[in-house]
């Protein structure tokens, strides 16, 4: 195979895997170009309580190719994440949710929200990162303690110290933070203790199945328990169905995101969701 191959110093394509070479070639030109067009676009998905009331959203983002379409961010992040684009691009995702949140401190009904971010490990580790945030911020006038950074559990596993040194940094300045896709990593419980975080995120797979997957429901109460020993919020991810969120309820879980309670959506979808509420 191709990696055997590497081993000896020698690399075989065949056509196949030339094909895949020059469509990640195509994508990585046609995202280069997409950041000067403005072909991005982020969509808000609620994050909700166990009253089913919002108490914050998760900023998506979103590529619109003239010719392809809707390209799903599975696609695009990892090329993102492998040319560097993800810094000029995670840079574009901080401005706009902190111009949401500015957006939202003067409205009554939406002050109280806090908006989600995912960020990249790369983006994150990067040396003028902090400076930047909290210049973002400072310019757009959102408070800090209505941003909250998603980071997945593989990305913290590698440099720990170095993450909690950079999570600290912004969370003197009440930055949030939120262990996404958890469950799917391998977090140690020594340094789980040690970061400064506010969330712990259940990752969906575990959800889907949480019915009909006793193993599914085991990793939900130990996370959950975790969660009160470590005095985190827990947040479920992909809850679809009503009887998934009375399950996760019966296990102690909170708080829920999901096609349950709004899909993916423009801001103003997330307004007037909030607004039927009140
Ligand atoms: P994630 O952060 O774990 O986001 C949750 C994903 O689950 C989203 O997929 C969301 O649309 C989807 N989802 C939400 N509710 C449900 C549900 O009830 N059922 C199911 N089946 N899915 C649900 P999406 O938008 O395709 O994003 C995929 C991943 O791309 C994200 O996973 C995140 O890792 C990454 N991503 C998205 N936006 C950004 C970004 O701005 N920056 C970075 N670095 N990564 C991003
Ligand atoms: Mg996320
Ligand atoms: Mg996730
Ligand atoms: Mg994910």
């Amino acid at each position: 195979e191709a990696k055997s191959a590497g081993r000896n110093g020698l690399r075989f394509f065949n056509p196949s895997m030339q094909a895949a070479v020059s469509a990640r070639a195509a994508l990585e030109a046609d995202l280069r170009e997409a950041l000067q067009t403005e072909q991005f676009f982020l969509e808000l998905q609620p994050q909700v309580d166990a009253a089913g009331t919002a108490v914050g959203a998760e900023a998506l983002l979103r590529w619109r190719h003239p010719e392809r379409g809707l390209v799903s961010p599975g696609e695009f992040i990892p090329v993102a994440e492998a040319t560097g684009m993800i810094l000029p691009l995670g840079d574009w995702v901080l401005r706009q949710a902190c111009a949401q949140l500015a957006a939202w401190s003067r409205d009554p009904a939406m002050v109280g929200l806090v908006l989600s971010i995912n960020v990249s490990v790369r983006q994150f580790r990067h040396p003028d990162f902090v400076s930047r945030v909290l210049d973002v911020l400072e310019d757009s006038g959102a408070d800090p303690r209505r941003l909250e950074m998603e980071l997945t559990e593989s990305q913290l596993v590698d440099n720990v110290e170095e993450m909690i040194g950079i999570m600290m940094r912004l969370r003197a300045r009440g930055v949030r933070f939120s262990l996404d896709d958890f469950g799917t990593g391998y977090s140690s419980l020594s340094y789980l203790k040690r970061l400064p975080l506010n969330q712990l995120k259940i990752d969906q797979s575990f959800v889907r199945d949480l019915l009909v997957d006793s193993n599914d429901e085991a990793i939900v109460r130990t996370v959950v328990a975790l969660g009160e020993s470590l005095d985190l919020r827990v947040i479920a991810e992909g809850v679809e169905r009503e009887a998934q969120r009375d399950k996760l309820l019966a296990l102690g879980c909170r708080y829920f995101q999901g096609y349950l309670y709004g899909r993916p959506g423009p801001a103003g979808a997330l307004s007037r969701c909030v607004a039927r509420e009140a």
